[in-house]
This record gives C-alpha cells, sequence and structure tokens, in this order.
C-alpha cells in the first residue's frame, strides 16, 4: 500500500524522482525513459486537464502515458506518494552504512558526466539540477569527443554550441556552477581527438581510452603517457577499461608505474570510476598509485541523473585504499579546481 503522504511530490516531480531511483540500482534504461518521457507530458499538460482525464480515468489516453505511469499520477493527484515510487526507494539500499559514507560527505563535485548532447539521457540542465539535488556545488560536463561515434561525440562546432549552453544554464541556476569538460579519446597513437586550442577552451579535460584496448604493454603505455602529458589533460579516465560485469572485459595492459608517476609528477589526478560495471582501477592498481602520489578524481561517469548517486562506490574504494580527503580533488571547491586545472595548461 502506498504511504499517506504530508509532503507528497506532485506529480511530474513523482514521475523524475522514481526515473532517478531506477537509474541509482542501475535499471536498463528503457524502463527509465518511460517514467523521464511521463514526467515531461505531465509538465506539458495543463493541470485542470491532467486532473479532468484522471478523474474519468483516461490518464493513458495521452501520449506517452501507459498503465504504471497513469497508476503513478493518479496517486500524486491524490495526495499520497505513489506505490510504484514507495515500492522502488524501499528496494534501493541506503549508503549511510557504506566505508565511503564520510567521504562522500566531503565531495564538492563531479570531474566526469555526460548529458544528451553525446550518449546521456537527460538535458545539461537536468544533470545539472540532480547534481545540486546531491548537495554538489559544481559539476563538470564531459560529453565524448567526436572519434566516438557509437556515443554521437561532439563535433569541435557542437562542443563550442555546449560552451555556450552551460553559460545560459549557469545564469539559472547560479551559485552552482557547471564547469566546461569534454571525456577526449585518447586515440591510437596516444594523441587526443580535439586539437589543443580546442580543449584550451574547458575548464577540465579527461582523457580517457574507448578503442584499441587490447594493445600490447608498450603500446597502451606510450599512448596513455602521451596523453597524461598533454598540458591540457586534467584526469586520466577509467584507465584499465575493464569491465566487471555481464560479459565483462579485461583491463588494458599497461606499465602502471610509469603512467602513474607521469600522473603524479605533473600534478594531474587519477580518475577513481564509480560506475558499478568499472569501478576502474582496481584496488591493486589504485594502491600503487597511492604509494606513487597521485591525485585522484572521485567520478560518477554519470549518463543519466540517477547514475549521479554512484560516487559512494568510488568513495569506497579510496576509503579502502587509505587514500586522505586533500588528495581528492572533488573535495575542493570550484574556484581551486579551476586554479588546479590551470596549473597544468600553464
Ligand atoms: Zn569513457
Ligand atoms: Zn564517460
Amino acid at each position: 500500500m502506498a504511504d499517506e503522504g504530508t509532503g507528497a511530490l506532485a506529480p511530474a516531480d513523482s514521475l523524475d524522482r522514481i526515473a532517478y531511483v531506477l537509474e541509482q540500482s542501475a535499471q536498463p534504461t528503457y524502463r527509465v525513459r518511460a517514467f523521464r518521457r511521463a514526467a515531461a507530458v505531465v509538465r506539458e499538460t495543463d493541470p485542470d486537464t491532467l486532473r479532468e482525464l484522471d478523474r474519468l480515468g483516461r490518464l493513458e489516453s495521452l501520449a506517452g502515458i501507459g498503465k504504471a505511469t497513469a497508476g503513478v499520477i493518479h496517486d500524486a493527484l491524490a495526495g499520497i506518494v505513489p506505490e510504484y515510487l514507495h515500492d522502488v526507494e524501499e528496494a534501493t539500499p541506503d549508503v549511510g552504512d557504506r566505508p565511503g559514507a564520510e567521504l562522500l560527505e566531503l565531495l564538492r563535485g563531479d570531474c566526469h558526466t555526460h548529458s544528451d548532447w553525446s550518449d546521456g539521457g537527460s538535458p545539461i540542465v537536468e544533470m545539472a539540477r540532480a547534481a545540486r539535488g546531491l548537495g554538489h556545488d559544481w559539476v563538470v560536463l564531459t560529453d565524448h569527443s567526436g572519434s566516438l561515434k557509437v556515443a554521437h561525440g561532439l563535433t569541435l562546432e557542437r562542443l563550442v554550441a555546449q560552451i555556450d549552453e552551460v553559460a545560459r544554464v549557469n545564469a539559472e541556476l547560479a551559485p552552482f556552477r557547471i564547469l566546461t569538460g569534454v571525456e577526449v579519446d585518447i586515440l591510437a597513437d596516444g594523441s587526443l581527438d580535439h586539437p589543443d586550442e580546442v580543449l584550451a577552451l574547458l575548464d577540465v579535460v579527461v582523457a580517457s581510452v574507448h578503442s584499441h584496448l587490447r594493445d600490447d604493454t608498450r603500446t597502451m603505455t606510450r599512448r596513455l603517457l602521451t596523453a597524461v602529458s598533454n598540458p591540457h589533460v586534467d584526469v586520466l579516465g577509467h584507465c584499465t577499461g575493464r569491465l566487471i560485469t555481464g560479459k565483462g572485459r579485461p583491463e588494458s595492459e599497461f606499465d602502471a608505474e610509469v603512467v602513474f608517476g607521469a600522473i603524479a609528477a605533473h600534478g594531474k589526478a587519477l580518475e577513481i570510476n564509480s560506475r558499478p560495471e568499472r569501478l576502474d582501477p582496481p584496488s591493486r592498481l589504485l594502491e600503487l598509485a597511492v604509494q606513487l602520489g597521485c591525485d585522484f578524481a572521485i567520478d560518477s561517469d554519470a549518463h543519466a541523473p540517477g547514475q549521479l548517486a554512484w560516487q559512494i562506490n568510488g568513495c569506497d574504494k579510496a576509503v579502502a585504499a587509505g587514500i586522505a580527503p586533500d588528495r581528492i580533488v572533488n573535495t575542493r571547491d570550484h574556484h581551486a579546481l579551476l586554479a588546479w586545472a590551470g596549473t597544468h595548461a600553464a
């Protein structure tokens, strides 16, 4: 049964909340999309019309509203917590008991997120609102670069347009701050998928390998070393490329001592990627990076608002590896973060 609601959410907010909770528990996108779409439909529908359709039991006559979403709208209009929302929330474990919970509280932002400009599922403003809702002060928007065709990577033209869009959204959400960025592809020869003068326009640059993951150790070491030595790169994303769920994917092979040593020498950050299927780097490499003096970025690599909450996974790993909060760049405010990124390109 649904709870009696004091402070029950409006219909569209209830639908968004369900989508958010489903994303957090890594539900398939198609399941989540129905709720996001329904929320948009409700927002576009005149409130009186919505109530009238509900009274007549005809909510499903609205395009994009099905049985489950109609039930949510009905409950919300009645002022009770929708049963569906109650059920998904109950199925989501509380992070308060996790080893990384205290560290999570210290994080001010996230250095690696995607919007629907590349392969994410939500507009920039929705990602930013969700990040703000988590208590963040800033978030770096890092959509893919152009070579990654499967992920609708951004051409230079679209990247420049995105910088304008970020400025517009920032004006709306201030003092919350979206920092401009990119997840730039590390190409086969270690060069980056955007020219230096474009990378120079961005606040924070994450560089990641998405192709030729099976290169031999020498080649992969050279690629990563070339990438992290580029003055515009601030963070090395998901360094081994491993996938640990489903069919899985083995780690790329490279000389971690050389690559992490270079990251430490350049004062850059090694990413702790919090996606449940990645959790990259594995613990033994994370411990090596700690010894070598790297800084770290605990990133969600979120492709949907609810996935922003995955940073707890990276926090658990950081705590297990004994990483002090002052070595985690996300514990800084955006001024300090920008100053840090600025030193690399200077
Ligand atoms: Zn990536
Ligand atoms: Zn990514």
